[in-house]
């Protein structure tokens, strides 16, 4: 046990469907750098658990308190100003991107949305999406003119923008080409080290967790069967 508080500390969290208890009081800890696998067959409510974490949906009880701010209390306004510290990757690398958006442009939102955007923007996401492994003319490319595994890259490097401190991956490379999956994991590895991010990371894939995992957890109906 570290000395200091965790980045994310989720307490008794609930999210129901009208009748239907998708997540029944799950409680865990993820500190700052670390990795914590979420496992679990399909169904059994990892997804509701990490967007009720992200608060993009309400939880219908619990607490989800990161970098020391009880989440679930705050306003829509004053979450905005912490939202970019937790970001997603979710696992359709084409849903999480504006078809409509250049990749540039998409990363260059980021940055703006947090105003954050200045004379340095272009070199900045040029060299974001230089760290995410796609070369310059990518960035004038739409999401579609993407493979899966360059568009899960583009989505990284549009997270990274807002200078997150954790990512939380919902099966990141589930949907992708299994010879392009160890390139993208090999990504989020580096950029863990370099950047002390923390992962909330949900994977199917045993060998997958156990190679890139600190620690793991796992969810049946809703319920956790080991904390
Ligand atoms: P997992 O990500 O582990 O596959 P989910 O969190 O997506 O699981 O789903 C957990 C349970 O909640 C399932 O029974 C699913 O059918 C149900 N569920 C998920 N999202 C919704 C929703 N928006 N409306 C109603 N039921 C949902
Ligand atoms: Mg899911």
């Amino acid at each position: 046990m570290s000395a200091n508080p965790p980045l994310l500390e989720v307490r008794d969290l609930v999210v129901r469907y009208g009748e239907v208890t998708a997540v029944d009081h799950v409680s865990f800890t993820l500190d700052a750098g670390e990795t914590l696998a979420l496992n679990g067959p399909s169904g059994c409510g990892k997804s509701s658990t990490v967007t009720a974490v992200l608060q993009l949906r309400r939880p219908d009880s619990g607490e989800v308190r990161f970098e020391g701010q009880e989440l679930t209390k705050l306003t829509e306004r004053e979450l905005r100003p912490l939202r970019p510290r937790m970001q997603p990757v979710f696992q359709d690398p084409y849903g999480s991107l504006s078809p409509r958006r250049r990749i540039r442009d998409a990363v260059a939102e980021a940055l703006r949305v947090q105003g954050r955007w200045d004379a340095t923007g272009p070199a900045r996401v040029a060299g974001l999406l230089d760290r995410v492994g796609l070369a310059p003319a990518y960035g004038d490319r739409f999401p579609h003119e993407l493979s899966g595994g360059q568009c899960q890259r583009a989505g990284i490097a549009r997270a990274l923008a807002s200078d997150p401190r954790l990512l939380v991956l919902d099966e990141p490379v589930s949907a992708l080409d299994p010879s392009v999956r160890a390139g993208v994991l090999n990504l989020l590895a580096d950029l863990q080290d370099e950047l002390g991010l923390a992962y909330l990371f949900i994977c199917h894939d045993r060998a997958v967790v156990s190679h890139f995992a600190d620690r793991s957890i796992e969810m049946r109906s809703g319920r956790l069967t080991s904390a």
